[in-house]
């Protein structure tokens, strides 16, 4: 969220720049196993915002000084490739990535049954082909199918998408123009048959009703996304 000031006008007659309606999402692809060797993995696209998760594991724990006797640990890493953005990023870990990548681990955690696999690892690799806002979702998204995809034993799968706020008005899921030039963003996980909120970030002001909004909006486009993700399994293993 940049919240930089534009002369483009995001909001005309209820239509957003790309064509959108105020509480439509950008369109949804996934697909799961898209890796021969990896143990799970799965590639998401939101619009232009592409990413492609990997998952390694159950697999020894290394340092082994780290490892936990009764239950497992989940080792995410996000990273943005450097062609994912206009100016080549990059490459290696940064504060941003960091951030990502425990938050992810964070939400994970609620589902992901950790005392199955003791002394273990489970790691999840997070890469973003193509960035136009949302990859730490469009991330988590395509992380909890690789999970899946890799018969990691969990509790739910994951959704996860992100409202925001721009020109006073509460939208779902911001692109990148709109993520710059916008209010407020805010990024939300949720499971899919619990419908329990596993992860909340927010960037920006919002009133109350304006997050209440926010939050009707991205559970509306969590459950699609489950449902997207559910597809994708099934496809997979027909
Ligand atoms: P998210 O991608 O989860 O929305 P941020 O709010 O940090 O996370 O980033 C918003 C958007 O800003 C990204 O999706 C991407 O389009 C852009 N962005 C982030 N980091 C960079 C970077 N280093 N170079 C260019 N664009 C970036």
């Amino acid at each position: 969220m940049g919240g930089t000031e534009t002369d483009i006008p995001l909001l005309v007659d209820g239509k957003r720049n790309d064509g959108r309606t105020i509480d439509q999402m950008r369109p949804v692809k996934i697909e799961a196993g898209v890796l021969e060797r990896a143990d799970g993995s799965a590639y998401v696209e939101l619009g232009e915002t592409h990413a492609i998760a990997a998952v390694y594991g159950p697999k020894e724990m290394h340092p082994r000084h780290a490892l936990i006797p009764n239950k497992g640990v989940l080792k995410v890493r996000y990273s943005m490739l450097p062609f994912s953005v206009g100016d080549r990023k990059r490459p290696g870990p940064d504060r941003r990535s960091r951030e990502i990548a425990k938050v992810t681990r964070e939400a994970f955690e609620s589902v992901v049954l950790l005392d199955k696999y003791p002394r273990s690892a489970i790691e999840i690799d997070i890469n973003i082909m193509q960035a136009d806002a949302g990859t730490r979702v469009v991330g988590l998204t395509a992380a909890s199918v690789a999970l899946a995809d890799a018969g990691i034993a969990m509790t739910d799968l994951i959704s996860s998408c992100a409202s925001g706020k721009i020109e006073d008005t509460v939208v779902l899921d911001l692109n990148g123009l709109e993520d710059n030039c916008g209010q407020a963003d805010v990024p939300i996980a949720m499971t899919g048959k619990g419908e329990q909120i596993a992860l909340m970030q927010m960037d920006g002001l919002m009133t109350k009703e304006e997050l209440n909004q926010a939050m009707e909006y991205a559970v509306t486009g969590c459950k699609e996304l489950h449902k997207a993700q559910v597809d994708a399994l099934r496809r997979r293993y027909q």
